[in-house]
């Protein structure tokens, strides 16, 4: 190294970073030439690495060859047009640019007073949002509410429980020991990151009822109060109810008006957990999946699943940021500032878990920007298109059966040979590599799940993926 400080300079960073981003432009116009499910097994990867560290440092060239040789074998491709798995996860060159431009910042927004622009942006973006999706004024900053960017939508629900213990507990739970008492409601079709955000809060998995399911796999209010009431009368408090608008198994579509009409009555905190389906909102034609969304106390969505944002980027939103501030918010002397004491600030540290933040909201607002309200609303609307299509031929086939009617970009399918036959034909397409869909069982059945929303997934990808399917099922 020329460099005697061991640093990059400058110089060499703009040598070296160009050729990265040429790395990653040739990567997503070759995407299709890998297997999308990576291929390698256990320990693999690890063997391949060296047990200890270099002593003197290496150039990027050899840093970027290893990349290609010793890393991209371990890469499932999320952002391959033929991932049809789990859920999307979908970026956009503008988000990736938007997350460079933040890396090179290197800004910690833990407070306004280390980057204003970090939180200012931050209010204004998911301001923007409420208003791009239709939410209820209350969740805006201008309003009681607001948003904040988490990193999951399972900090989200850790943070909405915990504020919803707080609430409960006039604010004295870490006090006075009247958490045993509280309960809180999900469905059995709930994200398990529910289940685990009760245990981490200390509410405890006793204390939390899994509300049953109708034919759509959707909460049953009817039970759900029930239950509520059959509580109350042994000396319980209830505190806390999730609705999904689209669960992760099926996409079922919880009644959020009744549930959040059950919730408001019995003072409980109403979480929506709209995760992946939320994204849709941008759409007017799909808002009435959200009705009653304005009798939520915190909603969030993950832009990282289905905006052509990053990982990580979770949009929380809540309808009384001061119920947030004054479950979260202590103040050490080292973080004493004017523009903290003066009270005209946000200080987002105080609305979540963690104190250090990154500035994430750079690259939502590079995607907003780039691809305005419209260039989302025809990606998401050809998403929808392309999962009806993917419907019609299920429901046209002899060999395949639908599970249930699609709201909106997951389609729950099955072939007529049983359980067995399902996973021997999952297991022999993905391991072709040209295409990678997943798995669930919804009422003790095997069901395969095409899950449409890949940024560049087109119907050509939609079109070989069924014909794969279709075809291997003939062969098996
Ligand atoms: N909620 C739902 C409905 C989901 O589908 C998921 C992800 O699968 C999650 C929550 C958890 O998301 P995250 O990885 O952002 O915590």
């Amino acid at each position: 190294m020329e460099n005697q400080d061991y640093h990059m300079t400058p110089e060499q960073f703009r040598i070296e970073g160009k050729k990265i981003i040429d790395w990653i432009a040739d990567y997503y116009q070759q995407i299709e030439k890998y297997p999308v499910l990576s291929q390698v097994k256990p320990g693999e990867i690890l063997s391949v690495l060296p047990e200890n560290p270099p002593q003197k440092g290496e150039s990027m060239d050899s840093m970027m060859k290893d990349i290609d040789e010793k890393i991209m074998p371990g890469i499932t491709h999320w952002q391959s047009p033929n991932f049809f798995a789990y859920f999307p996860s979908n970026t956009s060159f503008p988000s990736i640019l938007g997350d460079l431009v933040s890396s090179g910042l290197g800004v910690q927004g833990m407070i306004w007073a280390t980057s204003p622009a970090a939180t200012e942006l931050e209010t204004r973006v998911l301001d923007w949002l409420a208003e791009m999706m239709g939410m209820p004024e209350k969740f805006k900053s201008t309003s009681s509410g607001g948003g904040v960017i988490q990193d999951t939508a399972s900090t989200s629900a850790l943070t909405a429980i915990i504020a919803a213990r707080e609430r409960a507990t006039k604010f004295e739970s870490n006090q006075k020991g009247v958490r045993q008492k509280l309960v809180a409601y999900i469905s059995t079709q709930t994200h398990s990151s529910l289940e685990k955000a009760i245990k981490m809060a200390g509410i405890g998995k006793d204390n939390l009822r899994l509300i049953d399911v109708d034919e759509h796999f959707a909460m049953q209010p009817e039970l759900l109060r029930k239950e509520i009431q059959t509580d109350k009368e042994a000396g319980l408090i209830p505190f806390f109810i999730c609705g999904a608008l689209g669960t992760t198994s099926s996409n079922a579509m919880d009644p959020l008006r009744k549930i959040g009409e059950i919730a408001n009555r019995e003072e409980c905190w109403f979480h929506i957990d709209a995760a992946m389906s939320g994204t849709a909102m941008l759409c007017p034609e799909f808002r009435h999946l959200m009705d009653g969304v304005e009798l939520a106390d915190s909603y969030c969505f993950n832009p990282h699943k289905w905006m052509f944002t990053n990982f990580d980027c979770d949009v929380f939103w809540v309808a009384n940021r001061n119920e947030l501030i004054n479950t979260f918010s202590i103040l050490p002397e080292y973080l004493k500032n004017k523009a903290t004491a003066s009270g005209a600030v946000f200080d987002y540290r105080d609305w979540h878990v963690q104190l250090g933040r990154r500035f994430r909201s750079l690259k939502l607002w590079f995607v907003i920007r780039h691809y305005g309200v419209e260039g989302l609303q025809f990606h998401i609307r050809k998403h929808i298109k392309l999962s009806q299509l993917f419907t019609k031929w299920v429901e046209d086939s002899a060999d395949f059966e639908l599970v249930v009617e699609p709201p909106l970009n997951l389609v729950c399918f099955r072939h007529k040979n049983g359980d067995e036959f399902n996973m021997k034909l999952m297991n022999a397409v993905n391991e072709t590599g040209k295409v990678f869909f997943t798995h669930t069982k919804l009422n003790g059945q095997v069901v395969l799940r095409m899950s449409i929303g890949q940024t560049f997934t087109d119907e050509q990808h939609l079109t070989k993926a069924w014909d794969l399917i279709s075809t291997t099922a003939k062969e098996l």
